[in-house]
Order: C-alpha cells, then structure tokens, then sequence
C-alpha cells in the first residue's frame, strides 16, 4: 500500500462518518502553530513576519490539546515557527497520540537529532546497541553521545520523549537539494543536517515525510532530482504545494501600469506548467495528495478549495480563512465556522469571488477538496481509491552519483557564506535581480519573510531563486 492501511482507514473513517451525518463543514488535518520562535531565519518566511509581534509568545499545553478536541481533525500538523523549540512538544506529541491523532511535525531538522538521542537515553537497554552501531558507524552520532544514551541516568529514563510510533510523521522542511536549500534557510549545513536527521530517523523505525514549497523561480528539473535523493533514503512521504502570495500594491500596478500578472505572482498558469509532470511524480514517489488535486494542479480540472478543512490555530486563535490569508482570529473552531462568510472566499468556475484568492492553488486550501469531493466527477472515489491502497514506489536507487549530485553546495566548497554569497552578490547575477538579500537583511536587521512554514513574501523568495540560478551558471 502506498501509506500504512491504518492511516487510510482512519481518515476515510472520517470522511464517511461526516458524510453520513451530513456534517456540512469538518476539519481533516489542523494546522497547530504552537509558536512562532524560529532558530533560522529563512528567506521569506510569512510566519516570522506576519507574527513578528509575538514570536515569544506561546500556546499553553492544554489549549493545543483542547483546539485538537474542538476541531476533532485525525490529523495534526505540528508546524510553527520551530516545533521543536516549544517546551513541551514532547508531551504535546504525546497528548496528541493519547486523543489517536495522526501527527506529523514539521521541523527544519535542526534539533531532531537531539530529541532522537533523548529518545534513545530515555529507553536504552542492551537491544537497543545494533541501532546504536548503526547509527555511529553512519557517524549519526558520536562516540560521546553513545555513552551518554548507554549511561543515562534516572532523569533522563524519565523525561517525557519522542518515540517511534505509527501515528506520527517527522515532516522535513526540504526545499531543493544543498545549494538551493541552504541559500534559502540562511545557513550553511542545515540540508546536511536535514539528511542526517532523516538517516537516523529510518534506523530508529521513526516515519519520515518531507514538505517542499515550489515558487515562480524553482527549477523543477532540481525538484525531481530532490525527490529521487530523497526516495533513495526511503522518506515515506512528501507534500509538495505552490508557494502564493497576494500583495494588493502588486495588484494594483498590474492594472495601472499594465505589467503582467506573472512579473509579479506565480499566476495559476506558471503553477500549472511547473506541475505539469506531477502526475508521474506521484506514480515513481510517494506524495501525498489525492489524484484530484494533482489533476488541479496540472490544470486538468477546476476545484473550489475547503480551507475550513485544514484550519489554523496559535498564539492568536483560529486564524480565517485560511494558512495564508488572515482577515480575523476566533476563539473556537466551531465560532470561525459560524461566522466566518465562507461564500465570499476562492474561486468557482475560474472567477475568484475574492481578489486576493486569483491565483491560489495552495495544498491547504484545495487538498482537502479532492478527498471530500468538491467539484466531484464520476470516478473520483475510484481513483481516490486506487491511488491510497495501490502499490508504494519502490525507493529511488540510491548511488554516490546521486549523493555528489545532493551535496551541491557546502559539501563542495559552495558554501552561502563563501562562493555561492560572492556569486550572488556578484554584478551579473545582481543584474538580474537587485540587491542581494544578504545586504538587505544585514542593512533591516529583521526577518523578511514565505517559505515552507507559512505564507509570505515569495516575490522575495523568487529574487533569491533567480540569483541561485545564475550564480550556478557562474
Ligand atoms: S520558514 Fe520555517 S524554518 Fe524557516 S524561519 Fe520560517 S518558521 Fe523557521
Ligand atoms: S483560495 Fe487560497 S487564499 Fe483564497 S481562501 Fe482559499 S485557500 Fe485561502
């Protein structure tokens, strides 16, 4: 089966319980921002700017746990910010798993590694070494770091940890292989890190997914390739969205200037193109998404998006509409549903009933659609059918040409502190995009701002993308 049979069932329980109660709006999978402290300062990441006022702020253990309940979706998505920073993640994980949540915490991967050997000092026993050894001849740990798992004391042996479970996910932000990837974190060996961090997860027996934004300027030949690396390290699954942002100044110089729309967005048209082969990316990889939105996606058919159905909640409340856009934050997730005026939002028929909703096609707002059958046609269930319990892609094989082909950036001496910043900021690859984002965030002293853990900027996340791609002609 492409995902564990459980995972299906539970969720297709879901469906079919709402549907038989004629239940007209549920939530299937909620956003939970517990935080939007971050320990990297991604280029264009929306979190860190739209809540820039209350990055030290945090959801107490007890509300996460309650918006669970009061949304009731069988999946949680533990986003954030950096999860792993939150305090309490641990038993936050755990009260998720207690009320038979399907979790999955996305992370940058920069503390998994150590929440993993928590894990693994809290149950140490002698059964315990052949992952052990595996794991320091892969060098995932060190030898002073085995000795602290084999000598654990009683406070280690009782700390609430992380487990491997069948429920939950580690969900890897990964957006293009070591170059690209550190480029847009910021940070040198953090795609290093991210693959580490995902070796010894598949020791350990953990599940391991990947989530990946594409913007107007990502290559998608590198996203294929991004996708082959990874299936070779036998990721379980991968969510793959177009990245979108509406900015009403760009809006308005489309219409006074007569600039065209794509100058400024990945217009549903660019998105489109770049998924056109996502269709055969679904068959070799195993992404998730139903048949129904990839259809959308390659622009073979119309959805109106669902984004009651994969709500947010954090510091502020239950954010509506939608992950992207914020026109308010409520108190209870019934309350939003009752007075948010869903009917004024998306697009139906090609007409967005919303300017700011134009050229979305976002997996939280249209994902949900294909598996509760908006815009249903004859045979989708079929097909939803036939894609969840049909065969799971056999991994990419893994080979060092492949591996030297990832490890494209630091690895190699093209660092983002070193070449790969000299080559961006040099006068041609400047040429074609302004300013470098480095001088620009030294001279703001701030986090700019989209990226995998939230809307934002992309235009600025774009500028980025256009001088890797010349820097790499360099
Ligand atoms: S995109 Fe994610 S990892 Fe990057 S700064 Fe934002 S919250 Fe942190
Ligand atoms: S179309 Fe996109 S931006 Fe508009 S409400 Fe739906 S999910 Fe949100």
């Amino acid at each position: 089966m492409r995902f564990p049979l459980a995972l299906t069932a539970k969720i297709a329980g879901h469906i079919i319980k709402h549907k038989l109660r004629k239940t007209p709006k549920f939530a299937m999978v909620l956003q939970l921002e517990p935080l939007h402290t971050c320990n990297l300062t991604c280029t264009g990441c929306g979190r860190i700017r739209e809540y820039s006022t209350s990055l030290k702020d945090m959801v107490p253990l007890e509300k996460c746990l309650q918006a669970a309940m009061d949304c009731d979706a069988p999946m949680v998505s533990i986003c954030g910010g950096e999860p792993l920073i939150y305090p309490k993640i641990e038993e936050l994980v755990t009260g998720l798993l207690d009320q038979k949540r399907i979790i999955y915490i996305c992370t940058n991967a920069m503390f998994m590694r150590k929440k993993m050997r928590d894990y693994m000092a809290a149950d140490y026993s002698p059964e315990m070494e052949t992952k052990l050894q595996a794991l320091l001849k892969a060098e995932l740990v060190s030898g002073k770091e085995a000795e602290v798992i084999r000598k654990s004391d009683a406070a280690a042996r009782s700390r609430v940890v992380i487990r491997p479970n069948r429920w939950m996910y580690w969900n890897v932000h990964v957006d293009g292989l070591e170059f690209t990837h550190d480029l847009i974190v910021e940070r040198e060996g953090v795609f290093k890190e991210c693959v580490a961090a995902i070796k010894m997860a598949k020791i350990l027996g953990y599940q391991t997914a990947t989530n990946t934004t594409v913007y107007k300027e990502t290559d998608v030949q590198e996203i294929e390739d991004m996708f082959k690396f990874l299936s070779s390290l036998e990721v379980d699954a991968h969510t793959i969205s177009p990245g979108y942002e509406y900015d009403a100044a760009k809006k308005d110089m489309v219409k006074r200037l007569g600039k065209q729309p794509e100058d400024f967005f990945l217009t549903r048209k660019m998105t489109r193109q770049k998924f056109a082969r996502i269709q055969e990316w679904s068959k070799a990889f195993t992404i998730i998404g139903t048949p129904m939105y990839q259809e959308f996606l390659a622009g073979k058919r119309e959805m109106t998006c669902t984004p009651w159905a994969i709500p947010t909640f954090n510091v502020k409340g239950w954010k509506a509409p939608c992950y992207l856009m914020t026109d308010g934050h409520y108190d209870g997730y019934q309350e939003m549903l009752s007075k948010v005026q869903w009917e004024k939002y998306g697009v139906v028929d090609g007409v967005a009933r919303d300017q700011r909703c134009e050229h979305c096609m976002v997996h939280c707002g249209y994902d949900p659609s294909g598996a509760l059958g908006t815009n249903y046609r004859r045979g989708d269930n079929w097909k939803n059918f036939r894609y969840n319990f049909g065969a799971k892609p056999k991994p990419y094989p893994a080979s060092a040409e492949l591996a030297e082909h990832a490890f494209n950036g630091v690895t190699i001496g093209k660092g983002h502190l070193a070449e790969a910043k000299a080559a961006i900021n040099s006068p041609r690859a400047a040429m074609s995009g302004g300013q470098s984002v480095f001088q620009r965030r030294e001279e703001l002293h701030e986090h700019s701002n989209g990226g995998s853990c939230g809307s934002g900027d992309t235009g600025e996340r774009d500028g980025l993308m256009r001088k890797i791609a010349n820097a790499k002609k360099i």
